[in-house]
């Protein structure tokens, strides 16, 4: 019978250690997107193997560290009607984090098409420190 080994270091950076790279970060200035805060963060953790959308995820969940959503509203284009179909579109929608109930996404009963609402609008996430 096998045994799997887990003697063997190589695992990827420690959340703690990612939160911290965060802070310091930020501590230098504001960062004004995700992927700045990516480049950054990798800087001072060079085993980070996490997409730029868990890292924003990981930032979130410091207390000290407000990540600011914009949505560029006035881009926003949300389709009516199926592109697929042309059948009247049905729009999802979830509480976000204030407990306000927002458009996520749009859905076709008929072609089941799904349509997430950040394929329609530009999101900007913004990442700095509480004061
Ligand atoms: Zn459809």
């Amino acid at each position: 019978m096998a045994k799997k080994e887990t003697t063997k270091e190589s695992k990827p950076a420690a959340e703690q250690e990612i939160k911290e790279a965060i802070i310091k970060v930020l501590k230098k200035g504001k960062v004004e997107s995700q992927d700045e805060l990516y480049t950054k963060v990798k800087k001072f953790v060079k085993t980070l193997s996490i997409k730029p959308e868990r890292l924003r995820l990981i930032a979130s969940e410091i207390p000290e560290v407000n990540v600011i959503v914009e949505t560029k509203k006035g881009m926003l284009k949300v389709p009516d009607i199926c592109p697929s179909c042309h059948t009247e579109l049905t729009k999802i929608k979830a509480k976000n984090l204030c407990g306000e109930v927002v458009v996520v996404g749009l859905k076709c009963e008929k072609c089941k098409y799904y349509g997430s609402i950040r394929d329609f609008a530009p999101f900007r996430y913004r990442f700095e420190l509480k004061k």
